[in-house]
């Protein structure tokens, strides 16, 4: 994949494109900035963003015939917002209504407007307060137009005086213009209003710049059809088609920012709650009223996918500026960017729950896991982030723990644990594998693990490595229907290896339920948790609530279930690049309620008893295996189990000598203080016992000999461990771990 391929990650997002209410406002007033001052009750900050936009705010907030309104999403839901009554009160309320007196220097040209309606007016203001020399010429005896009929003579003509206060032109009224050519100005505005001279110029005219085939001349406003308000945006555009004219003579230069743009569909996809009832808007503005009209305004755009992910909370930043970050990470320019998004993309969950939200499907998972496949093939991917993870895929595929079981020659089925069923607890791989037994003898067994941790870590080839283990064993084996446990190892095989036939235990047990099972749940109520990795076998979902009404369970579910299933905070293993995040995360999970939740993911299961909340596996349940408040093994104790169930399912081997437990070579005494930190970074009592073994052997180790303990160091993998311990009588007492990534020299030689 080339860097440039990561930008188009977000082409379909939209997130930042105007509003509906704004794409078909004719002034492009910024809905959104505006409505946000009038919730705060920032009025007179609200008025003068809404002048900018509108030239003469008191005559468009009333003769607006509000288009926003015509196409607000709250139409939908129940009354479209009342922008109308918004912008009077602005008006209305507005302690500053002070026009802004430009100082800028006097420009030489000449411009002549014919006609002082709305858009003359709007044009002639514009370009006098840039300090053209500028002349409006009408043939009536007041300005206004179409105003006469709209509005009262005094409300307009006070606006008109009000808004030209600090801005110098010429105002000639009674005379009508028979010829363009007897005005003696370098460029000409013609706004002749509904029905008024167009000289002839109206064919062929740039309906962007709004030019004229005649050199030097312009037109527009309700003379081409424009509404009230359209012919203000005439004015106001024309103004920037003849500032261009006057510096480089081109009369079709389209206006930028006068571009019109179309509504974008997406926008009524995104299903929203809304707060704040609609009341009344009818008679004059009261401020408390307005401020609660303006707060049913949903200043309209799209954080589907932030409002699901914990990553782009935490690092409060959206798709677009993520891939911008993780563009300049692939690819730091020396000096100038670094590799910012470094952290962030070894922060990701890999739930997929933005894709899933996006209307645009803009997949952050897959962008974020390439990004991680880029710099592991750099070899700039931080190595520590991932290597607890790689070592300990290592150990559940290593002689201590890889176990096949197999009855006959050729199986019918093979259950595939996953590497950390066993390891939460062996019972739960004991139980299943005899109930599938019972249902087919010819049921054979491969506990080891799926690859995902290469996978996560951006390492292709070790990942392959795994699963063509996998797929040789399944060969040897006829080709059975994998019974998969894991919902992770369920997506990993759906990904990497769809040769391979899977179904979900879960789908088998729903099948085959044993009356047994009935009556368990005493009619209580339980909350599913469905691990994100789930979110697309609704089957696989189905069957965990079909079982659980087996067994006796009402289902209250969680907010975000389903195809909406949020991570517990383990996917991805994140722990070494973000710990606090993972703290964050599991705390919000286990908020929701105060039910015990069930879940068929042993990490989710043992992710939320760990910060103590109350969580069974299905497997628990169904067999009795564990109660729900039931302690969640720490890190070393979960190879221990690893070994323990290998030991249980092939105990010939142990008999016949085979080398399945390693021996603990030293009695180490670890307070419950030291183990919670250890397993908070990532540390293993074997990884303690290598470097005191080291510190014994080789004399490396400092002595405080106020204290009696010893120090020393030993770097295994990408992490150096350091150790503070005493020695007793019958072993060594652990003082204090820590670890990091460093490279530390000595003699000369550097150790990493
Ligand atoms: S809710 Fe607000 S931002 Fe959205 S379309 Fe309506 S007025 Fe515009
Ligand atoms: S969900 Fe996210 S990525 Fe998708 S359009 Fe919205 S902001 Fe953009
Ligand atoms: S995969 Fe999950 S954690 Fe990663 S960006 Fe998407 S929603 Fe966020």
């Amino acid at each position: 994949m080339e860097i440039d391929d990561f930008k188009r990650y977000t082409d379909g997002c939209f997130r930042g494109t105007f509003p509906p209410c704004m794409c078909e406002c004719p002034l492009g007033v910024d809905i959104r900035s505006f409505i946000d001052k009038v919730q705060k009750g920032n009025f007179t900050t609200a008025y003068r963003l809404y002048r900018n936009q509108v030239l003469f705010p008191r005559i468009v907030s009333m003769i607006c015939n509000q288009p926003c309104k015509a196409i607000c999403i709250r139409k939908a839901i129940d009354a479209p917002v009342d922008m109308q009554y918004i912008e009077r009160a602005c008006v209305e309320f507005s302690r500053d209504k002070e026009p802004i007196d430009y100082n800028v220097p006097k420009k030489n040209h000449s411009i002549a407007v014919i006609g002082a309606g709305l858009s003359g007016m709007a044009c002639a203001l514009k370009l006098a307060s840039r300090r053209y020399d500028v002349t409006v010429y009408e043939r009536r005896d007041a300005p206004g137009g179409m105003l006469s009929g709209l509005l009262p003579k005094d409300v307009y003509l006070s606006e008109f005086e009000h808004e030209f206060k600090y801005v110098s032109y010429n105002l000639v009224l009674s005379k009508e213009i028979a010829d363009v050519s007897e005005l003696q100005a370098d460029v000409v505005y013609v706004a002749t209003g509904v029905g008024g001279n167009d000289f002839g110029l109206r064919k062929e005219m740039n309906q962007n710049s709004l030019g004229t085939k005649k050199e030097g001349v312009f037109l527009g406003g309700s003379l081409i059809g424009a509404t009230p308000v359209e012919a203000i945006e005439h004015g106001a555009r024309v103004s920037q088609s003849i500032e261009k004219y006057v510096k480089v003579g081109l009369m079709d230069g389209v206006p930028e920012t006068y571009e019109k743009h179309t509504v974008n569909e997406n926008y009524f996809r995104l299903s929203v709650t809304p707060d704040f009832p609609k009341e009344s808007t009818q008679g004059e503005p009261d401020r408390d009223k307005v401020i609660a009209e303006a707060k049913r305004c949903l200043k309209c755009d799209c954080a589907r996918c932030r409002d699901g992910c914990d990553l782009m909370q935490s690092f409060n930043k959206y798709p677009q500026r993520i891939t911008v970050d993780v563009v300049a990470t692939l690819h730091p320019i020396e000096q100038l960017t670094k590799r910012v998004a470094s952290r962030l993309l070894n922060t990701c969950n890999q739930c997929g729950l933005c894709k899933e939200m996006c209307p645009e499907d803009v997949d952050m998972e897959d962008c974020l896991l390439q990004a991680r496949r880029y710099l592991f093939k750099d070899g700039v991917l931080p190595a520590a982030f991932h290597d607890f993870w790689l070592r300990d895929m290592e150990f559940a595929n290593s002689e201590q723990a890889y176990t096949l079981v197999q009855p006959g020659k050729n199986s019918r089925y093979l259950f595939f644990p996953g590497c950390q069923l066993g390891a939460s607890d062996p019972n739960y791989v004991l139980n299943a594998y005899a109930f599938l037994k019972k249902i087919c003898d010819n049921t054979s067994l491969l506990a080891g693990c799926c690859g995902v941790p290469a996978d996560w870590a951006g390492d292709e080839m070790l990942r392959d490595k795994v699963q063509n283990n996998i797929l040789h064993e399944w060969h040897n084996l006829g080709e059975p229907v994998m019974i998969m446990a894991c919902p992770t190892c369920l997506k990993t095989f759906a990904r990497y290896l769809p040769q391979i036939e899977t179904v979900s235990l879960y789908d088998i047990m729903v099948k085959h339920a044993l009356p047994q099972w009935k009556g368990k749940g005493g009619g209580n109520t339980v909350s599913v948790y469905d691990p994100c990795s789930s979110r697309y076998d609704s089957v696989m979902q189905r069957s965990i609530r079909k079982l659980l009404h087996w067994v006796g369970y009402e289902i209250e579910e969680l907010s975000c279930h389903g195809k909406e299933a949020q991570c517990c905070s383990f996917g991805g293993h994140i722990h070494a690049a973000n710990p606090g995040q993972v703290r964050k995360i599991t705390a919000k999970r286990i908020m929701e309620n105060d039910n015990l939740y069930v879940t068929y993911c042993s990490n989710c299961r043992d992710t939320f008893a760990a910060a103590g909340k109350e969580c069974s596996h299905i497997l628990d349940i169904v067999f009795g295996t564990g109660s729900p408040g039931h302690c969640a093994p720490d890190l070393s104790q979960r190879r221990r189990n690893r070994v323990e169930l290998k030991n249980k399912l092939l105990p010939k081997a142990v008999k016949e000598g085979g080398k399945v437990i390693k021996e603990e070579i030293i009695s180490l005494n670890i307070s419950p203080g030291l183990k919670k930190k250890m397993n908070e970074h990532l540390i293993l009592e074997e990884d303690i016992y290598a470097v005191i073994e080291h510190c014994e052997k080789t004399g490396n180790k400092l002595i405080n000999r106020d204290t009696g303990e010893f120090t020393g160091h030993l770097c295994q993998g990408a992490v150096t461990f350091w150790v503070t311990y005493t020695e007793e009588e019958t072993g060594y007492m652990l003082k204090n771990v820590y670890s990091h990534r460093m490279k530390i020299k000595e003699n000369g030689n550097e150790r990493s």
